[in-house]
């Protein structure tokens, strides 16, 4: 993996971003920066970034905003940067596509390292669409567990990285009751500040995505008072 990894921070604040390109540059990326929302989602769209730094206040265009306009065409992974203490941001940017947030002030070292693991992700699902099929038939729901694939009725579905591990993770263990601590941990596979709504937002996309009706849904089932588990329709 020789070829620069590259970044783009969409950061109204010139000292945030500067800061933000010095360290990552001494990492090694490649860095592009956008000082409002209108150049970043241009930038966004135009550039092939492998992954966005996005702010939420922003000039012109805000931050979900942006989100919102970047996932209708491209599934490049965003980290959505967030105010302290602001946890309806969170949630909000993780149900309009972002994969992944940090809450300002946040150290760089932990910057760096959720760059890295969000860029990890993205190499290890280009390389599973080269891997042998290993198809899981779940009825009219068929799971490509090697390929990370998911067709519904024939036609596939577009679903994010996250969304597609924690589907495997459960339709793996079917029947099996998993708490959102524990798919947490399990899925998104480190410290995660312990905010387990992730796991309720991210439920609540693939239902959308997965579910004739994601109101009665029928794969992806709720334990009430206990948490989520996968079952055949
Ligand atoms: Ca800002």
């Amino acid at each position: 993996m020789d070829e620069k990894k590259k970044i783009l921070i969409i950061e109204d604040e010139k000292s945030i971003s500067d800061i933000i390109k010095f360290n990552l540059v001494k990492e090694g990326f490649d860095v592009d920066t956008a000082y409002d929302g209108r150049e970043g989602l241009q930038k966004a769209l135009n550039a092939g970034p492998d992954l966005i730094l996005l702010d939420v206040m922003l000039p012109y265009m805000d931050g979900f905003e942006v989100c919102r306009k970047v996932r209708e065409k491209s599934s490049v992974p965003i980290l959505m940067l967030t105010a302290k203490e602001e946890e309806v941001d969170k949630v909000l940017g993780l149900e309009l596509g972002a994969d992944d947030y940090i809450t300002k002030p946040f150290g760089m070292r932990e910057l760096i390292a959720r760059i890295k693991a969000n860029i990890r992700r993205t190499d290890l699902m280009v390389s599973k669409q080269e891997a042998p099929s290993d198809v899981k038939d779940f009825g009219a729901l068929e799971i490509d567990m090697n390929r990370y694939e998911v067709r519904k009725n024939g036609q596939t579905l577009e679903l994010t990285l996250r969304e597609f591990e924690l589907l495997k993770y459960l339709a793996e263990r079917e029947n099996r009751v998993f708490s959102r601590e524990q798919l947490l941990e399990e899925v998104w596979g480190y410290e995660y500040y312990g905010d387990i709504r992730t796991v309720d937002v991210t439920v609540r996309r693939l239902r959308e995505k997965l579910e004739d009706n994601s109101s009665e849904p029928q794969y992806i089932l709720t334990k009430r008072g206990i948490g989520y588990y996968f079952a055949r329709p």
